[in-house]
């Protein structure tokens, strides 16, 4: 019975790991067949097939593969992340 309650929490720790390495991660998605990438976190993200699933481990590497940031998330943009801030004044 122990032992069952070890195997638990280490896969509960697992699986915390797991998602917490997922959405904290700076990656974006984008489906093979779309013109727009996402934010993990995003709603349409979460709607694309794995199979056809494209991960860009920065908004640059998204955009020189010719994809445009969703309307949805905005996901930042090498360009206007570093320099422009709209947010802030
Ligand atoms: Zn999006």
């Amino acid at each position: 019975m122990k032992r069952y309650l070890k195997f638990i929490a280490i896969i509960t720790y697992l699986l915390l790991l797991l998602s917490f390495a997922v959405f904290a991660s700076d990656k974006y998605v984008s489906s093979r067949y779309s013109v727009y990438y996402h934010k993990q976190s995003c709603k349409k993200a979460l709607k694309i097939d794995p199979l056809i699933k494209v991960i860009y481990n920065s908004p640059k590497e998204a955009l020189e593969a010719g994809k445009r940031p969703c309307q949805l998330c905005k996901p930042p943009t090498e360009v206007y992340g570093k320099e422009k801030k709209p947010q802030e004044n």
